[in-house]
Protein backbone atom coordinates (compact mmCIF):
# COMPACT_ATOMS: atom_id res chain seq x y z
CA UNK A 1 0.00 0.00 0.00
CA UNK A 2 1.28 3.59 -1.29
CA UNK A 3 1.29 4.85 2.30
CA UNK A 4 3.57 2.82 3.86
CA UNK A 5 6.25 3.05 1.23
CA UNK A 6 9.06 5.46 2.18
CA UNK A 7 10.91 7.04 -1.40
CA UNK A 8 9.79 4.36 -4.19
CA UNK A 9 10.80 5.12 -7.48
CA UNK A 10 6.64 4.65 -8.04
CA UNK A 11 5.76 7.87 -5.46
CA UNK A 12 5.73 10.72 -8.47
CA UNK A 13 3.60 8.86 -10.46
CA UNK A 14 0.78 8.16 -7.90
CA UNK A 15 1.27 11.01 -5.78
CA UNK A 16 -1.74 13.11 -5.54
CA UNK A 17 -2.05 16.19 -3.24
CA UNK A 18 -4.25 13.97 -0.96
CA UNK A 19 -1.73 10.96 -1.19
CA UNK A 20 1.04 13.07 -0.87
CA UNK A 21 0.18 14.94 1.79
CA UNK A 22 -0.69 10.72 3.19
CA UNK A 23 2.61 9.68 2.52
CA UNK A 24 4.49 12.81 4.13
CA UNK A 25 2.68 11.64 7.64
CA UNK A 26 4.62 8.88 7.66
CA UNK A 27 8.36 10.11 5.81
CA UNK A 28 10.80 10.18 8.54
CA UNK A 29 12.84 13.48 9.01
CA UNK A 30 15.78 11.73 7.99
CA UNK A 31 14.18 10.56 4.84
CA UNK A 32 12.77 14.42 3.99
CA UNK A 33 16.40 15.25 4.69
CA UNK A 34 17.22 12.91 2.03
CA UNK A 35 14.81 13.84 -0.54
CA UNK A 36 16.04 17.81 0.05
CA UNK A 37 19.78 17.04 -0.80
CA UNK A 38 19.24 15.16 -3.53
CA UNK A 39 17.00 17.59 -5.06
CA UNK A 40 19.87 20.48 -4.12
CA UNK A 41 22.90 18.58 -5.58
CA UNK A 42 20.54 17.40 -8.95
CA UNK A 43 20.19 21.58 -9.25
CA UNK A 44 23.33 22.50 -8.00
CA UNK A 45 25.80 24.32 -10.21
CA UNK A 46 29.24 23.57 -10.65
CA UNK A 47 31.17 24.89 -8.24
CA UNK A 48 34.51 27.00 -9.82
CA UNK A 49 37.03 29.12 -8.03
CA UNK A 50 38.52 32.50 -8.94
CA UNK A 51 42.03 34.34 -8.40
CA UNK A 52 41.71 36.84 -10.52
CA UNK A 53 41.12 39.59 -8.26
CA UNK A 54 43.74 41.78 -6.37
CA UNK A 55 45.21 39.74 -2.90
CA UNK A 56 44.40 36.40 -4.37
CA UNK A 57 45.55 33.28 -3.96
CA UNK A 58 45.01 29.47 -4.85
CA UNK A 59 46.61 26.28 -6.58
CA UNK A 60 43.03 24.39 -7.49
CA UNK A 61 44.33 20.64 -7.01
CA UNK A 62 41.03 19.27 -7.68
CA UNK A 63 37.37 20.25 -7.30
CA UNK A 64 34.96 17.22 -6.64
CA UNK A 65 31.37 17.67 -8.11
CA UNK A 66 29.18 14.97 -6.62
CA UNK A 67 31.20 15.88 -2.65
CA UNK A 68 31.19 19.34 -3.44
CA UNK A 69 34.76 19.49 -2.38
CA UNK A 70 37.56 21.95 -3.48
CA UNK A 71 41.04 20.28 -2.83
CA UNK A 72 43.76 23.46 -3.22
CA UNK A 73 47.10 24.57 -1.70
CA UNK A 74 48.18 28.55 -1.62
CA UNK A 75 49.44 29.67 -5.03
CA UNK A 76 52.23 32.11 -4.03
CA UNK A 77 55.09 32.26 -5.73
CA UNK A 78 58.25 30.85 -3.43
CA UNK A 79 60.90 33.28 -4.75
CA UNK A 80 58.02 36.30 -3.54
CA UNK A 81 57.51 35.11 -0.02
CA UNK A 82 56.52 31.95 1.76
CA UNK A 83 53.59 30.34 0.49
CA UNK A 84 51.14 30.47 2.96
CA UNK A 85 48.42 32.91 2.16
CA UNK A 86 45.39 32.10 -0.03
CA UNK A 87 42.31 33.81 -0.52
CA UNK A 88 39.83 33.22 -3.48
CA UNK A 89 36.06 33.35 -4.33
CA UNK A 90 34.03 29.91 -4.74
CA UNK A 91 30.72 30.71 -7.28
CA UNK A 92 28.20 27.82 -8.23
CA UNK A 93 27.14 27.39 -4.57
CA UNK A 94 23.68 26.26 -3.69
CA UNK A 95 22.47 28.08 -1.00
CA UNK A 96 23.02 26.06 2.59
CA UNK A 97 24.90 23.37 0.94
CA UNK A 98 27.35 22.14 2.67
CA UNK A 99 30.95 23.00 0.59
CA UNK A 100 34.16 21.15 1.65
CA UNK A 101 37.76 22.91 1.70
CA UNK A 102 40.33 20.40 1.57
CA UNK A 103 44.03 22.39 2.22
CA UNK A 104 47.16 21.46 2.24
CA UNK A 105 50.64 23.04 2.02
CA UNK A 106 52.45 24.52 -0.76
CA UNK A 107 54.75 22.60 -2.40
CA UNK A 108 56.20 25.59 -3.80
CA UNK A 109 60.21 25.89 -3.27
CA UNK A 110 62.65 29.02 -4.49
CA UNK A 111 65.50 27.68 -6.85
CA UNK A 112 68.15 28.08 -3.95
CA UNK A 113 69.79 24.86 -3.32
CA UNK A 114 68.26 22.39 -1.04
CA UNK A 115 65.47 24.40 -0.89
CA UNK A 116 62.73 22.95 0.70
CA UNK A 117 58.72 23.69 1.14
CA UNK A 118 56.99 25.46 3.47
CA UNK A 119 56.02 23.63 6.66
CA UNK A 120 51.95 23.54 5.83
CA UNK A 121 51.21 24.25 9.23
CA UNK A 122 51.99 28.40 8.81
CA UNK A 123 48.91 27.87 6.14
CA UNK A 124 46.64 26.44 8.02
CA UNK A 125 44.70 28.16 10.83
CA UNK A 126 42.01 26.55 12.96
CA UNK A 127 39.28 28.58 11.60
CA UNK A 128 39.01 29.39 7.33
CA UNK A 129 37.59 32.76 7.17
CA UNK A 130 34.81 33.72 4.40
CA UNK A 131 32.76 36.51 3.65
CA UNK A 132 29.49 36.71 1.43
CA UNK A 133 30.45 39.81 0.00
CA UNK A 134 33.98 40.48 0.51
CA UNK A 135 33.14 42.95 3.14
CA UNK A 136 32.20 41.62 6.55
CA UNK A 137 34.50 38.69 7.65
CA UNK A 138 33.73 35.88 9.13
CA UNK A 139 35.43 32.69 10.68
CA UNK A 140 34.46 29.11 9.67
CA UNK A 141 33.59 26.39 12.28
CA UNK A 142 37.05 24.67 13.41
CA UNK A 143 38.99 23.09 11.28
CA UNK A 144 40.02 19.01 11.54
CA UNK A 145 43.44 17.73 10.70
CA UNK A 146 42.97 14.92 8.30
CA UNK A 147 46.64 13.42 7.62
CA UNK A 148 48.18 16.13 5.73
CA UNK A 149 45.29 17.97 5.06
CA UNK A 150 43.38 20.62 7.25
CA UNK A 151 39.42 20.16 6.00
CA UNK A 152 36.78 22.96 6.58
CA UNK A 153 33.14 22.59 6.32
CA UNK A 154 31.24 25.73 5.38
CA UNK A 155 27.75 26.42 4.68
CA UNK A 156 27.16 29.58 2.95
CA UNK A 157 23.29 31.07 2.38
CA UNK A 158 24.76 32.36 -0.64
CA UNK A 159 25.90 31.39 -4.36
CA UNK A 160 29.15 32.59 -4.08
CA UNK A 161 31.59 32.95 -1.18
CA UNK A 162 35.53 34.65 -0.58
CA UNK A 163 37.50 32.01 1.36
CA UNK A 164 40.97 33.38 3.28
CA UNK A 165 43.65 32.05 5.38
CA UNK A 166 42.47 35.60 7.13
CA UNK A 167 40.91 38.84 6.87
CA UNK A 168 42.21 40.38 3.68
CA UNK A 169 43.11 44.16 3.54
CA UNK A 170 44.74 44.66 0.20
CA UNK A 171 45.71 47.62 -1.18
CA UNK A 172 42.91 48.90 -2.40
CA UNK A 173 41.32 48.29 1.62
CA UNK A 174 43.99 50.25 3.08
CA UNK A 175 43.19 53.45 0.38
CA UNK A 176 39.80 53.16 1.33
CA UNK A 177 40.66 53.18 4.73
CA UNK A 178 42.59 56.27 4.46
CA UNK A 179 40.35 58.34 2.78
CA UNK A 180 37.61 56.90 5.43
CA UNK A 181 39.97 58.75 8.49
CA UNK A 182 40.54 61.26 6.89
CA UNK A 183 36.93 61.61 5.92
CA UNK A 184 35.95 61.39 9.91
CA UNK A 185 38.55 63.62 11.35
CA UNK A 186 39.73 67.34 9.38
CA UNK A 187 43.17 66.46 11.63
CA UNK A 188 43.98 63.21 9.56
CA UNK A 189 45.29 63.71 5.95
CA UNK A 190 45.10 60.45 3.35
CA UNK A 191 48.79 60.94 1.99
CA UNK A 192 51.06 58.46 0.05
CA UNK A 193 54.18 57.25 1.20
CA UNK A 194 55.70 56.04 -2.00
CA UNK A 195 55.22 54.18 -4.73
CA UNK A 196 55.98 50.53 -4.79
CA UNK A 197 58.72 49.04 -6.98
CA UNK A 198 56.10 47.62 -9.19
CA UNK A 199 54.27 51.43 -9.28
CA UNK A 200 51.40 50.66 -6.84
CA UNK A 201 50.44 53.75 -4.78
CA UNK A 202 51.04 53.03 -1.13
CA UNK A 203 48.21 54.62 0.99
CA UNK A 204 49.66 56.28 4.60
CA UNK A 205 47.42 58.28 7.19
CA UNK A 206 49.42 61.60 8.34
CA UNK A 207 47.65 63.13 11.47
CA UNK A 208 48.47 66.51 13.08
CA UNK A 209 45.54 68.79 15.40
CA UNK A 210 46.17 72.00 15.77
CA UNK A 211 48.92 74.97 16.14
CA UNK A 212 51.38 73.19 17.95
CA UNK A 213 54.85 73.08 15.81
CA UNK A 214 55.83 70.36 14.54
CA UNK A 215 59.36 70.39 16.41
CA UNK A 216 57.15 70.16 20.02
CA UNK A 217 55.56 67.15 18.71
CA UNK A 218 55.89 63.97 19.50
CA UNK A 219 57.38 61.50 16.86
CA UNK A 220 55.07 58.48 16.50
CA UNK A 221 55.53 55.81 13.39
CA UNK A 222 53.29 53.00 12.88
CA UNK A 223 53.25 50.43 9.96
CA UNK A 224 52.15 47.46 9.14
CA UNK A 225 52.46 44.53 6.85
CA UNK A 226 56.17 44.43 5.91
CA UNK A 227 55.44 40.45 5.60
CA UNK A 228 52.47 40.57 2.99
CA UNK A 229 50.54 37.15 4.22
CA UNK A 230 50.21 38.23 7.60
CA UNK A 231 47.12 40.34 7.11
CA UNK A 232 46.23 40.53 10.74
CA UNK A 233 48.36 43.40 11.38
CA UNK A 234 46.57 45.61 8.68
CA UNK A 235 43.80 45.08 10.33
CA UNK A 236 45.24 45.76 13.79
CA UNK A 237 46.22 49.36 12.01
CA UNK A 238 42.68 49.66 11.24
CA UNK A 239 41.78 49.71 14.66
CA UNK A 240 44.93 51.55 15.46
CA UNK A 241 43.34 54.52 12.95
CA UNK A 242 39.80 53.95 13.94
CA UNK A 243 40.74 55.10 17.33
CA UNK A 244 43.10 58.01 16.52
CA UNK A 245 40.70 59.39 14.43
CA UNK A 246 38.08 58.93 16.99
CA UNK A 247 35.79 61.16 19.25
CA UNK A 248 37.47 60.21 22.60
CA UNK A 249 39.74 63.15 24.67
CA UNK A 250 42.60 60.85 24.94
CA UNK A 251 42.48 60.70 21.18
CA UNK A 252 42.43 64.21 20.49
CA UNK A 253 45.46 64.69 23.14
CA UNK A 254 47.16 62.27 20.80
CA UNK A 255 46.52 64.19 18.11
CA UNK A 256 47.54 67.96 19.62
CA UNK A 257 50.69 66.61 20.94
CA UNK A 258 52.26 64.24 18.36
CA UNK A 259 52.73 63.98 14.92
CA UNK A 260 51.86 60.02 13.85
CA UNK A 261 52.43 58.08 10.62
CA UNK A 262 50.24 55.02 9.90
CA UNK A 263 50.64 52.93 7.30
CA UNK A 264 48.55 50.07 6.91
CA UNK A 265 50.61 47.88 4.17
CA UNK A 266 54.19 48.40 3.79
CA UNK A 267 54.66 45.38 0.69
CA UNK A 268 51.81 46.59 -1.54
CA UNK A 269 53.44 44.80 -4.22
CA UNK A 270 53.35 41.11 -2.35
CA UNK A 271 50.20 41.91 -0.90
CA UNK A 272 48.23 42.63 -4.06
CA UNK A 273 49.70 39.55 -6.04
CA UNK A 274 48.63 37.19 -2.98
CA UNK A 275 52.65 36.64 -2.50
CA UNK A 276 53.47 35.95 0.90
CA UNK A 277 56.55 38.37 1.29
CA UNK A 278 58.29 36.77 4.07
CA UNK A 279 61.66 36.11 2.66
CA UNK A 280 61.28 37.51 -0.66
CA UNK A 281 64.20 37.73 -2.99
CA UNK A 282 66.35 39.58 -2.20
CA UNK A 283 65.48 39.99 1.38
CA UNK A 284 61.89 41.04 2.70
CA UNK A 285 61.05 44.51 3.77
CA UNK A 286 61.87 43.65 7.39
CA UNK A 287 65.30 42.53 6.49
CA UNK A 288 66.22 46.11 4.55
CA UNK A 289 66.71 48.79 7.19
CA UNK A 290 69.82 49.47 5.93
CA UNK A 291 72.78 52.13 4.51
CA UNK A 292 71.32 50.85 1.00
CA UNK A 293 67.30 49.70 1.08
CA UNK A 294 66.39 47.92 -1.46
CA UNK A 295 62.42 48.45 -1.52
CA UNK A 296 60.86 51.78 -2.41
CA UNK A 297 58.95 51.65 0.79
CA UNK A 298 61.62 51.05 3.32
CA UNK A 299 63.54 53.99 1.23
CA UNK A 300 60.73 56.08 1.93
CA UNK A 301 59.91 55.00 5.78
CA UNK A 302 63.73 55.32 6.56
CA UNK A 303 63.55 58.77 5.19
CA UNK A 304 60.78 60.26 7.52
CA UNK A 305 61.85 58.09 10.46
CA UNK A 306 65.57 59.78 9.82
CA UNK A 307 63.73 63.46 9.81
CA UNK A 308 62.29 62.59 12.96
CA UNK A 309 65.31 61.26 14.62
CA UNK A 310 67.40 64.13 13.68
CA UNK A 311 64.76 66.57 15.07
CA UNK A 312 64.97 64.56 18.09
CA UNK A 313 61.47 63.49 18.41
CA UNK A 314 61.65 59.23 17.20
CA UNK A 315 59.29 59.03 20.33
CA UNK A 316 57.39 55.83 19.67
CA UNK A 317 57.92 53.42 16.90
CA UNK A 318 55.76 50.42 16.13
CA UNK A 319 56.30 47.83 13.63
CA UNK A 320 52.97 44.77 13.39
CA UNK A 321 53.09 41.73 12.56
CA UNK A 322 51.50 38.25 12.96
CA UNK A 323 53.88 35.48 14.18
CA UNK A 324 53.77 31.75 14.46
CA UNK A 325 51.21 29.47 14.24
CA UNK A 326 51.90 28.71 18.15
CA UNK A 327 52.30 32.15 19.80
CA UNK A 328 50.39 34.40 20.95
CA UNK A 329 50.48 37.75 20.96
CA UNK A 330 53.83 39.16 22.34
CA UNK A 331 56.36 42.21 21.59
CA UNK A 332 59.28 41.43 19.53
CA UNK A 333 62.30 44.01 21.52
CA UNK A 334 66.26 44.33 20.72
CA UNK A 335 68.16 43.00 23.27
CA UNK A 336 69.44 45.15 25.97
CA UNK A 337 73.12 45.31 25.39
CA UNK A 338 72.48 46.95 21.56
CA UNK A 339 70.05 50.70 22.81
CA UNK A 340 70.61 53.01 24.73
CA UNK A 341 69.52 52.15 28.40
CA UNK A 342 68.07 55.45 29.11
CA UNK A 343 65.35 53.61 26.61
CA UNK A 344 64.56 50.72 28.12
CA UNK A 345 63.20 51.86 31.48
CA UNK A 346 60.48 53.62 28.86
CA UNK A 347 60.19 50.92 26.31
CA UNK A 348 59.21 48.44 29.26
CA UNK A 349 57.00 50.92 30.56
CA UNK A 350 55.44 50.99 27.41
CA UNK A 351 55.09 47.38 26.80
CA UNK A 352 53.33 47.11 30.31
CA UNK A 353 50.97 49.66 29.22
CA UNK A 354 50.05 47.83 26.09
CA UNK A 355 49.86 44.47 27.91
CA UNK A 356 47.71 45.65 30.31
CA UNK A 357 45.24 46.51 27.83
CA UNK A 358 45.41 44.29 25.29
CA UNK A 359 45.57 41.37 27.64
CA UNK A 360 42.01 42.54 28.68
CA UNK A 361 40.69 42.62 25.93
CA UNK A 362 36.93 40.83 25.42
CA UNK A 363 36.56 38.05 23.48
CA UNK A 364 40.08 37.15 24.45
CA UNK A 365 42.92 37.99 22.39
CA UNK A 366 45.55 35.73 24.43
CA UNK A 367 49.14 37.67 24.83
CA UNK A 368 52.20 37.50 26.72
CA UNK A 369 54.03 39.99 28.64
CA UNK A 370 57.15 38.52 28.07
CA UNK A 371 58.52 39.57 25.26
CA UNK A 372 61.16 37.78 22.96
CA UNK A 373 64.41 39.28 22.28
CA UNK A 374 65.88 39.45 18.82
CA UNK A 375 69.96 40.65 18.46
CA UNK A 376 73.03 38.50 17.31
CA UNK A 377 71.44 35.48 17.60
CA UNK A 378 68.06 35.86 16.23
CA UNK A 379 69.09 36.12 12.26
CA UNK A 380 72.59 36.82 10.25
CA UNK A 381 70.77 40.36 8.88
CA UNK A 382 69.27 41.28 12.74
CA UNK A 383 70.67 44.51 12.35
CA UNK A 384 68.16 45.70 9.25
CA UNK A 385 64.86 44.61 11.56
CA UNK A 386 63.16 48.16 11.37
CA UNK A 387 62.53 48.36 14.80
CA UNK A 388 66.20 47.38 15.62
CA UNK A 389 67.20 49.38 13.27
CA UNK A 390 65.17 52.42 14.86
CA UNK A 391 65.91 51.66 18.15
CA UNK A 392 69.22 51.28 17.52
CA UNK A 393 69.64 54.48 15.54
CA UNK A 394 67.18 56.66 17.40
CA UNK A 395 67.46 59.02 20.07
CA UNK A 396 67.95 58.60 23.40
CA UNK A 397 64.40 57.68 24.79
CA UNK A 398 63.49 56.45 21.48
CA UNK A 399 60.99 53.74 22.04
CA UNK A 400 60.51 51.04 19.23
CA UNK A 401 59.37 47.56 19.46
CA UNK A 402 57.24 44.92 17.20
CA UNK A 403 54.11 43.82 18.12
CA UNK A 404 53.33 40.34 16.96
CA UNK A 405 49.41 39.69 16.86
CA UNK A 406 48.19 36.44 17.28
CA UNK A 407 46.40 34.86 14.45
CA UNK A 408 46.01 31.08 14.97
CA UNK A 409 42.96 31.32 17.33
CA UNK A 410 38.81 31.79 17.21
CA UNK A 411 39.21 34.88 17.89
CA UNK A 412 41.29 36.53 15.49
CA UNK A 413 38.79 37.92 13.34
CA UNK A 414 38.41 41.96 12.07
CA UNK A 415 37.01 42.65 15.39
CA UNK A 416 39.29 41.18 17.39
CA UNK A 417 42.53 42.70 15.31
CA UNK A 418 40.65 46.00 15.53
CA UNK A 419 40.57 46.01 19.49
CA UNK A 420 44.12 45.07 19.42
CA UNK A 421 45.09 47.98 17.27
CA UNK A 422 42.18 50.42 19.58
CA UNK A 423 44.22 49.67 22.47
CA UNK A 424 47.84 49.52 21.56
CA UNK A 425 46.58 53.39 20.21
CA UNK A 426 45.11 53.82 24.05
CA UNK A 427 48.02 52.73 25.64
CA UNK A 428 50.55 54.77 23.10
CA UNK A 429 48.45 57.88 24.36
CA UNK A 430 48.93 56.24 28.50
CA UNK A 431 52.64 56.45 27.77
CA UNK A 432 53.26 59.39 25.93
CA UNK A 433 50.95 61.61 28.25
CA UNK A 434 52.80 59.92 31.66
CA UNK A 435 56.47 60.53 29.77
ZN1 LIG B 1 56.27 39.32 10.03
Amino acid sequence: MVGTSKIGCAFPKVATGFIVGKIMGHLSLVTLAAMVMVATVARAEPLTVHSDFEGASVKVVSIDQTAREIAFTPGGDAARGWPCWWYFRIDGVAPGEPVTLRLRGSTAVTDKPNAKPLAAVWAMPSEATWSADGVTWLRSSPGMKVEDAMVYELRPSTSSIFVAWGPPCTPRTATEWVREWAARSPHAKAAELCRSREGRAVPMLHVMEGDRPREKRLGVWVQARQHAWESGSSWVARGFGDWLTGDSAEAAWLRQHAEIYLVPIMDVDNTATGNGGKDTQPHDHNRDWSDSPHWNETVAAMGKVKELIQQGRMDLFLDLHNPAPGDPTFFYILDQDSQPSSALILRDRFIELAYGRISKIKPLIPMSNRPKVTGPNYHPLWKNISANWVAMNGNPATVSVCLETIWNYKNCTTDGYRAVGMNLAAASQDFLRLR
